[in-house]
Formats: C-alpha cells, sequence, structure tokens
C-alpha cells in the first residue's frame, strides 16, 4: 500500500522462538506492516503471526547461503520505504546481537530513511533462563560473556580472557566450531571439568538440552547429532540446571529415588 507519507523501517527483533516472547511493540508493528522480510531463524509460531493480506518475503541466510547479499537488502529496504511502505525487517533473537542489526541501521539513516530499532530477547538470556540455567548468579557467576564462534573473515577472540575470566561464556554459533572452542579454552587454561549445556531450538517445542564437560564438548555434539539453531553455555551456573529445569529435576529425582529403592 503506498501513499504519498514517507515510509518507515522497522528493525524487529523475533526473540528466540516462542511467539509468546515477541515483545508487545513487535506485535503491535507486525501488524501494522505492508512488507515484512524475515530470516531463517523466525520461527514458524512467529511467522504465523504475520498479517495474511501482507506480503512476506523470506530474506535469510543458511550457512555459505545468502538468498539476498546484504548490499542488496539494504538497497531493498531503503527502495520500499521510500515508496511510503511500512517495512518490517525481522530477525531472530535481538537484532543488534550478532544479527548485523547495526550495519542495516547505519545504512538507512545514512540513506535517510525513517528507521527504529525493536529489541528482542537475545537467544543466550531466552535459551538460558527457560533451560533454567541462570546466566548469573551469586557465589557462581558475576558476570556473563556473549561471544561469536564464527566470523565472516578471521576470528578475533582472546581465549586467554575467556578462559580465566571465571563467569558465564555463551557462544553463538558455535555448534560446528565445538572443536575449536573446547581446545581453544583448554590450552588456554580452563578446567577440563568446568560444566557446558548445549541448548538446541531454544524457547521451542523442541527445545533440547545437553549437559556435561567442557573436555567432552567435542562428543556431546556429535553423539547427540545438535543441530543449529544451538547455544554452547560455558560455566559453573550449568550446573544449576540440575535443580532449576523442571525436567532434569524431574529426572534427578527419579534417580535419586531409583537409588532408595535399590
Ligand atoms: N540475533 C540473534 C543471534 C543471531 S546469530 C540473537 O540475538 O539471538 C545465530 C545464532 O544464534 C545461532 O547459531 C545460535 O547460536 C543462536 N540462536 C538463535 N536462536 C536460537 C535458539 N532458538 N536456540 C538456540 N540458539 C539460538
Amino acid at each position: 500500500m503506498s501513499n504519498s507519507k514517507p515510509g518507515k523501517v522497522w528493525l524487529v527483533g523475533a526473540g528466540p522462538g516462542d511467539p509468546d516472547l515477541l515483545t508487545v511493540k513487535a506485535l503491535r508493528v507486525i501488524q501494522n506492516a505492508d512488507l515484512v522480510l524475515f530470516d531463517n531463524l523466525v520461527s514458524q509460531e512467529i511467522r504465523a503471526l504475520f498479517p495474511k493480506s501482507v506480503p512476506a518475503f523470506y530474506v535469510g541466510k543458511c550457512k555459505d547461503n545468502h538468498s539476498i547479499a546484504q548490499k542488496d537488502l539494504n538497497s531493498l529496504l531503503v527502495k520500499k520505504a521510500a515508496k511510503g511502505l511500512n517495512v518490517v525487517r525481522i530477525k531472530g533473537g535481538d537484532p543488534f546481537v550478532f544479527g548485523r542489526g547495526g550495519e542495516e541501521l547505519l545504512t538507512l539513516i545514512k540513506a535517510g530513511v525513517d528507521a527504529e530499532v525493536v529489541p528482542g530477547i537475545t537467544s543466550a538470556s531466552g535459551c538460558t533462563t527457560a533451560a533454567g540455567i541462570p546466566l548469573t548468579h551469586r557465589g557462581l557467576a558475576q558476570g556473563c560473556t556473549f561471544v561469536t564462534a564464527h566470523a565472516e573473515t578471521e576470528l578475533s577472540v582472546d581465549w586467554n580472557a575467556l578462559a580465566q575470566i571465571n563467569h558465564t561464556l555463551v557462544f553463538y554459533m558455535g555448534v560446528s566450531r565445538a572443536e575449536m572452542i573446547a581446545s581453544n579454552l583448554l590450552k588456554a587454561g580452563l578446567s577440563a571439568a568446568t560444566p557446558v549445556a548445549i541448548i538446541e531450538n531454544g524457547c521451542r517445542e523442541n527445545q533440547r538440552e545437553v549437559i556435561g564437560q567442557i573436555k567432552d564438548l567435542v562428543s556431546l555434539v556429535a553423539n547427540n547429532n545438535v543441530q543449529s539453531p544451538a547455544l554452547i553455555v560455558v560455566g559453573e551456573v550449568v550446573s544449576l540446571a540440575n535443580e532449576l529445569n523442571p525436567e532434569l529435576r524431574a529426572a534427578v529425582s527419579a534417580e535419586t529415588l531409583n537409588q532408595h529403592v535399590a
């Protein structure tokens, strides 16, 4: 629907997958859209909330396979807004966390387009909490660090700093880099017994957690056939899942019961 008014681009965070974790603002913006452009981390349940009468296009990327080049997407956003459309560019999690949202917003601002970002729950926060793993916990972790395991060119990560920091580490895009993550952390002096959790499809119907120790990270990923999207969480807080994750708590108490019976 074009009109004489200038359009606007909304850069919207969809959160980790559960539609109930969309912000009220994100939902309102989606309902007012003239055009929706979404990527592959936007879950089916959230796509189902797009208004039926509004065109919605996939503009995401699968590994090594961009459906549309970033610069073409940027100019598409500029062009559609110039036509007076209310464009919703929706991404998984938070647009500014490993999502190139900053780049897109800078391009839009430079092009003189009215643009606004709508924050989303980033997966590191949503998925850990849903799995019963507090990112920080008194006595266990006084902070947390979000790290990408994947870079377009060279990964520039200070492994010594990460291994010594003594708080929770969350790796995004780490499934295919498990070997690199574990070996670098261990080489830098992280204790081999440090608890680790892999959270696959967090905050979705099929959420799955695999829990173990950093020394076994590679086999945990391989033996459980972990698929993307998944996060790797490293730190003592992972051990709290035994009590805070309802499924694990049930499993642990069943085991304790069995021991008593035996
Ligand atoms: N902007 C997104 C991150 C994009 S990078 C955010 O804020 O969450 C893509 C990576 O995010 C995936 O490789 C995975 O590590 C993580 N991720 C996103 N959604 C996820 C989910 N529902 N469950 C587990 N990991 C997820």
